[in-house]
């Protein structure tokens, strides 16, 4: 997903730090400093507000939830353009966990249920906002699968930013009905187990449209029938976990063209009217691909194959389905993005929302919470390509770039089990926090070994951020998780306190929230840069190098740095 807004920030103005005596005991190497800090405003209060009944039920993964493992579904509706309806059934398999007679499901209120069935007994149910408690007449046993259809009909309302379920029309007057509801759920449109932790193993998606029109969804095309009523039948095979909001619907009358990348399908959906202009700019979905694919191995979903889909939004991540709203011009909705002249180089839908199949879709958060596990990589991955493409410096300068975008007002990851999107610096502030760890790391041979290895690791998993910070300790002599911690569960960022008291020394430490911070960072000259590693204990070093003349390299660690 693409982020909200554009949050222009000015810098944070540095509070320089009055010292009034420095002691320096020269051997230890550490000093005390009996000082007195400029008083730094409060923090912002916290715009995360209390959590709603529908936040609980929709984030909570509890008993109902957990006792059960999503195996499959058979997604099987009717779309009807002029009721601007939707019709039909899913059907649900899973494995029991626990013995228990309920399980918890989820689908929109306005939303009709017509029937849950298992097999043929009906079974009771009761919807309660928009979870649906399905009730059996005898228990489930742990260890045993079940299959469930569960039957619904009406009229999806559009909403949101990229519209939920939304019955547009194209430029010629035709039906162009598309999906997109990451924020809103899945549970707008069809029913399921609607969180992020558990994910179906493989999915059919089989949907029915007037004869004249399309349907692009997930995974490999099996086929499409005529259903002789004026409607035709398209069925799509996901073979791979695939979370709820990633499953997509896209009804038009599109054209189509192919290519391929080795063995990987390429197909593209575009309205007709955008055909030539398509060809040209989605020819950079082979050296998008080529990128990440250099970075982390091979594509996710090769037996899916890749698609890109025209759509009315700017487009979304939908697995192995991207959907495309750019405009089929580069940088994003056509304007140069990151201010500095490099996202006018390519196409930013087409590079964000296809990073996300390697983290997003391949590597998932278990918890939207740790959502900077699909963002700041993703974002990240922006630059990677930009690496890729156009040298290291300028991946440098566009990681920089998002530097006035950050806010640090909230921490990046929010309350779990609440369902409570964090707020956009997991985009920013995750991708320069990245590109910190890669100095922090300072070798990249290792570093590139790493982040493959990470995606390596969870690829089709749901994850917390403990998962990667545990990752991160084991592969390094490193303990990261104080790093982690400041830059993900604190609003602000590191300082690097710099006391210049006595000629010919410097001392030095790091101001966080995080007592045991420690980190490694370069100072001195550009150029010659010497590594010191600063803890939240001052240390002292000889320098010749005075207060105007250390520099520090705030372009490769995202730091404040404050000079006394
Ligand atoms: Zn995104």
């Amino acid at each position: 997903m693409v982020h909200d807004q554009i949050v222009l920030r000015t810098f944070r103005c540095i509070a320089v730090l009055a010292v009034s005596t420095l002691a320096l005991i020269v051997p230890l190497w550490t000093v005390n400093i009996k000082g007195q800090q400029a008083s730094t405003p409060p923090p912002p209060p916290s715009t995360i507000g209390p959590p709603t009944r529908a936040d609980l039920l929709r984030g909570q993964y509890g008993r109902y939830r957990a006792n059960n493992d999503l195996l499959f579904y058979h997604l099987d509706v009717r779309v009807d353009p002029d009721k601007k309806s939707i019709a039909g059934k899913n059907t649900i398999r899973f494995r029991m966990l626990a013995d228990d007679t309920r399980i918890q499901l989820d689908l929109a209120a306005n939303l009709n249920i017509d029937k849950v069935m298992l097999g043929a007994t009906p079974l009771k149910y009761e919807r309660d906002l928009d979870t649906v408690y399905v009730d059996f007449p005898s228990t489930l046993r742990s260890g045993r699968e079940y299959t469930i259809d569960f039957h619904y009909s009406g009229l999806p309302q559009e909403q949101g930013r990229f519209g939920g379920m939304a019955f547009r029309t194209d430029g010629a007057g035709h039906p162009w009905i598309t999906t997109a509801c990451e924020d809103e759920g899945a549970r707008v449109w069809w029913p399921n187990k609607d969180q992020w932790r558990d994910e179906v193993e493989r999915m059919q998606i089989s949907i029915a449209v007037p004869s004249d029109l399309m349907d692009i969804s997930n995974g490999r095309f099996m086929g499409k029938t005529d259903l002789g009523d004026g409607y035709t039948r398209w069925d799509w095979l996901v073979q791979y976990p695939i979370n709820n909001y990633s499953v997509s619907v896209n009804i038009a009358r599109y054209e189509h063209f192919a290519d391929k990348l080795d063995d990987l399908p390429l197909d593209f959906y575009v309205l007709p009217q955008n055909l030539e202009k398509a060809k040209r700019q989605f020819a950079q979905a082979k050296p998008m691909l080529e990128a990440f694919r250099s970075y982390f191995g091979e594509y996710p979903f090769e037996k899916d194959g890749f698609k890109l889909i025209e759509v009315p939004y700017s487009g979304m991540e939908h697995q192995s389905a991207v959907t495309y709203g750019n405009g089929f011009v580069n940088g994003y909705l056509d304007r140069d993005w990151t201010g500095i002249g490099i996202s006018l180089k390519f196409d930013f839908i087409i590079v964000h929302e296809s990073g996300h199949e390697w983290f997003g879709n391949a590597v998932s958060a278990a918890d939207v919470s740790d959502m900077w596990i699909h963002e700041g990589w993703t974002t990240y991955l922006e630059s990677l390509y930009v690496e890729k493409m156009f040298g290291h410096d300028e991946a440098i300068r566009y990681v920089n770039s998002y530097k006035p975008k950050v806010q640090n007002r909230e921490p990046i990851i929010t309350q779990r089990g609440m369902h409570r999107q964090p707020q956009q610096d997991m985009y920013f502030k995750g991708t320069l926090f990245l590109n910190t760890l890669r100095s922090v790391v300072n070798d990249d041979t290792a570093w590139w070994a790493l982040v493959r290895d990470v995606y390596q690791q969870f690829k089709y998993r749901n994850i917390m951020t403990e998962d990667v910070v545990r990752f991160f300790n084991s592969r390094t002599a490193r303990d990261w998780t104080p790093i982690f911690d400041q830059y993900l569960r604190r609003s602000a960022i590191p300082t690097l306190q710099l006391a210049f008291n006595e000629p010919g020394s410097m001392a030095y430490r790091w101001k966080t929230d995080e007592r045991a911070f420690a980190m490694p960072v370069r100072i001195g000259r550009p150029g010659n840069w010497t590594i010191v590693e600063p803890t939240t204990d001052w240390k002292v070093m000889p320098t010749s190098l005075g207060k105007e003349t250390m520099d520090v390299a705030t372009d490769l660690y995202y730091i404040n740095v404050e000079k006394s």
